[in-house]
């Protein structure tokens, strides 16, 4: 089956077909490094870590770039307040988004370059414009003239005249029409410049997506995504410069994500209303951000509360218990007569409907939220299975083992990482207690837990309570609890 996207360019959902077969070349545009980045921000980079890592897992070879602005009058208003250079302050940003992209599992992209290592090509780009009629010089300034670009609006679906209304020059701008846009800027005093055909001066913000997109992936690549925000007017004239310029379509499929939104209002700067990705990586696994941002469809409005992420901690938690638990039945010993031929037939077909319904929604325009419901539909099943039967046969035990490393490999594909939750650590203490009263010998505190359960076990066969009991108590006395059930008993960390 085909993959099909939502192309906000002909707002109609599309089968992916790619300009190159079996590669698939994509953009998203990245922070501008003035500050630490919201959750909003992250949910955007996220959905399409997500997307990438979902095309990997079909079959593509994906490259990936993703600029990071480090030139524009933010970083300049920054570097005032906190005295600095704007330089130091785009070094400092960048260093912590990188930090935190990599702690919420954000693959690196093929290339990330910055803005102010690509100014050669954005003079370039901007010299291709002027001299196709479609820029101007004005007093050091350079402008895009929109009405140079019949097609301009086609993004956005807004056109020239409903644009117009309200459109005005500001003031120190020197445009001949209101709906011209920078491309490049005269440097004012104590600014970042850098020398050109215009004279000293810096690039306006949209023209570095079109030079950058176009040096590594070429023209009419294939995806380019972004935050809603960006539709217009960021998107609208990177594709006016691009193709104005190459005269070829600039992109095959535009994906933009929704809002992050607190209250209903858009989570951003300018509103005060944000929180800062470092704030919650500080306080929750990586992956429950990434779960919570999945179980919302990208395009959608995301609502953020710490409600859901408490209750997004706990649907991960749970997922991590059954994928513990069919971890163990690995270990049970295995029963001549198990759950018997039907029910285990019935289990390995929940395993193969789950893979089919995962990708089947996330073809979809990939449908994070329905391949979730998937995986979670077959831990349900896997739960009901441990509990209703005690006695396990090695097929069974096998088709536990299958659906644990299906859960496991789905919500891979997603970027959440069930499998590496480690058992929380038994305290060294175990050792000296399997060697008082297991008789063991050896320095492992597993190995020590498991002497610890031998012994408590063979106790309790021989109906010696008094050794049974001391085994528990000395192990809760060390916050370790022992758990029987119908396939033994175990030793839990914790309450
Ligand atoms: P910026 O650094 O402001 O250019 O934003 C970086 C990325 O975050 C862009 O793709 C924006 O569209 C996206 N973004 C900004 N605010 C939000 C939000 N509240 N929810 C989702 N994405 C956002
Ligand atoms: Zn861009």
């Amino acid at each position: 089956m085909a993959i099909r996207l939502h192309n906000t360019l002909t707002r109609r959902e599309e089968e992916l077909v790619t300009r190159d077969p079996g590669r698939v070349a994509m953009y998203v545009c990245g922070p501008t490094v003035y500050n630490d980045i919201h959750i909003g921000n992250a949910r955007t980079f996220l959905s399409f870590d997500v997307i990438r890592r979902y095309l990997t897992w079909r079959g593509y070879d994906v490259d990936f770039v993703q600029n990071v602005t480090d030139v524009d009058d933010k970083i300049i208003n920054r570097a005032a307040e906190e005295g600095i250079s704007s330089a130091e302050v785009a070094r400092k940003y960048t260093e912590a988004f990188l930090e935190v992209m990599s702690a919420l599992g954000v693959t690196e992209p093929t290339h990330r370059p910055k803005a102010t290592e690509e100014i050669p090509g954005m003079i370039e780009l901007v010299e291709r414009l002027i001299s196709a009629g479609h820029a101007y010089e004005s007093e050091g300034d350079v402008y895009f003239s929109v009405r140079s670009f019949p097609d301009y609006g086609k993004l956005s679906g807004r056109d020239i005249e409903e644009l117009m209304v309200g459109a005005r020059v500001e003031p120190g701008e020197r445009k001949r029409d209101p709906l011209d846009f920078a491309l490049w800027k005269a440097a004012k005093p104590g600014e970042p410049h850098w020398p050109s055909p215009w004279g000293e001066g810096r690039p306006g913000w949209h023209l570095e997506c079109s030079v950058m997109s176009e040096k590594y992936l070429g023209t009419s690549f294939d995806i380019h995504g972004g935050g809603a925000d960006l539709v217009f007017p960021h998107h609208e004239n990177e594709i006016a410069q691009s193709e104005a310029a190459s005269g070829e379509p600039f992109v095959r499929y535009w994906l933009h994500g929704g809002m992050l939104q607190v209250n209903a209002e858009k989570m951003s700067k300018s509103l005060g209303n944000f929180v800062v990705l470092r704030e919650v990586l500080a306080h929750y696994p990586s992956d429950v951000f990434r779960l919570l941002a999945l179980q919302t469809h990208y395009r959608s409005p995301l609502d953020f509360s710490n409600e859901r992420l408490d209750e997004a901690q706990a649907a991960l938690e749970r997922l991590e218990t059954v994928v513990r638990n069919l971890r163990w039945a690995r270990d049970v010993l295995p029963q001549p007569a198990g759950a018997g031929e039907e029910k285990h037939a019935a289990l390995l077909a929940s395993v193969e409907r789950a893979r089919e319904k995962f990708a089947e929604e996330m073809d979809d325009d990939f449908n994070t939220a329905g391949g979730l419901a998937a995986v979670f539909d077959l831990a349900k099943v896997a739960n009901v299975f441990l509990s209703e039967n005690p006695r396990l046969s090695a097929e069974d035990i096998d088709a536990l083992g299958l659906t644990a490393d299906t859960i496991v490999a789905l919500t891979g594909v997603l970027g959440l990482r069930v499998a590496e939750v480690p058992e929380a650590a038994y305290p060294h203490e175990v050792v000296t207690l399997a060697r008082e009263l297991a008789g063991y010998e050896g320095d492992d505190e597993s190995a020590a837990v498991a002497a610890l359960l031998a012994a408590r076990d063979a106790a309790r066969a021989a109906k010696d309570w008094t050794v049974a009991d001391a085994v528990r108590g000395s192990l809760e006395e060390l916050g370790l609890r022992v758990e029987d059930t119908a396939r033994g008993s175990r030793v839990v960390v914790g309450g």
